[in-house]
């Protein structure tokens, strides 16, 4: 029984050492030591030994289990270290590349627009007045002295819910809205989307414009010319010539079109401005008196202008965009240009 112990442990200590992981050390652990394992076979024979040999077989076969349990533990803290060595090597993290930065969204050239128009009418004492986008037809057509057989109500231009509310056709509505809530003085815009039945490669049945106006005691044409000319400057920069040319509107008495030099060619004449040297960018006038009588302002007492533009357009003469659909096609590539 002593050689085969001794055997036992020479082998159990060449298996130990051969366990190439965790998992095979196990197994040789339960070969060697376990309740079915080889030492516990060798240990049945004890019954057949004289009392004298017993306790020295004994002896010797605690130590045998014991030295091999410190080899196992050795060898088990040997494959420790060499899983975490691998494990550490394999996923090493290479600080010396370059990060990868995530993208930085940027505003919409049509949003970037509207807060630099909104932060030059603030500058001059503007507020901001919002309204709501289906419209009915009185704040968007009748106050606003559109009569039933208007063109402008025409199947052809306006998205008709129902006889009597529409898709808003231009923000000129939040205006009547304004007046019929406050009194004189008042000085707002509104920037706002708006809706037609158009679409082509200048038009987009959905858009941008942004309406302002002014109503008190004594304002003139000339408080009108003051204020856009100053805003033209700020927008398009110092330089530029403006023209106030005769037109009509149905709510603006007398009214006018605004003209800036051409910003691409500088009034020399281009594909652009269509060889005029021109650019036609708002929309203006005196609000009619009968517009004051359809939100019960007094005609004689008080006079004002308003005014409205479309944001689109301000935009693809700022930025040079030269087709509309750009604004609307939500292509990253061109969106990101204005980060
Ligand atoms: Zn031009």
């Amino acid at each position: 029984m002593k050689e085969k112990l001794e055997q036992l442990l020479a082998r159990g200590r060449e298996e130990v050492n051969a366990a190439s992981d965790e998992a095979a050390l196990q197994q040789v652990r339960v070969g060697l030591l376990g309740k079915k394992g080889d030492l516990t076979a060798i240990m049945k024979g004890m019954g057949g030994l004289s009392p004298e040999e017993r306790p020295v077989i004994g002896a010797l076969a605690n130590r045998v289990k014991q030295e091999l349990e410190a080899a196992i533990d050795q060898r088990a803290a040997i494959l420790r270290r060499e899983a975490i060595a691998a494990r550490l090597e394999s996923e090493r993290i290479d600080v010396s590349l370059p990060g990868r930065s995530g993208w930085r969204g940027s505003k919409h050239p049509i949003t970037l627009v509207t807060e630099e128009v909104a932060e030059i009418f603030g500058s001059l004492g503007f507020g901001i007045a919002e309204g709501p986008e289906i419209e009915h037809d009185f704040y968007n057509f009748e106050a606003l002295n559109i009569p039933k057989d208007h063109p402008a109500r025409d199947m052809q231009d306006t998205f008709y819910i129902d006889n009597d509310q529409v898709l808003r056709t231009h923000t000129s509505p939040v205006q009547i809205r304004t007046m019929l809530a406050c009194e004189p003085p008042v000085r707002v815009i509104a920037p706002g989307t708006v809706y037609r039945r158009d679409s082509d490669l200048t038009h987009s049945p959905m858009f941008h414009q942004v309406e302002g106006f002014l109503v008190d005691e004594h304002v003139t044409f000339g408080d009108l010319k003051g204020v856009l000319t100053n805003f033209i400057s700020r927008f398009f920069g110092d330089g530029l010539k403006v023209r106030f040319r005769p037109s009509f509107f149905p709510f603006t008495e007398p009214s006018a079109e605004v003209d800036v030099e051409c910003v691409i060619c500088r009034g020399a004449g281009c594909r652009v401005c269509s060889q005029t040297g021109w650019l036609e960018i708002l929309g203006c006038g005196m609000i009619d008196p009968e517009v004051f009588r359809s939100v019960k302002y007094d005609p004689e007492k008080y006079s004002g202008f308003a005014f409205g533009m479309g944001l689109e357009r301000m935009a693809m003469l700022k930025y040079g965009v030269d087709d509309l659909r750009l604004f609307f096609e939500n292509d990253v590539r061109f969106l990101r240009q204005f980060a």
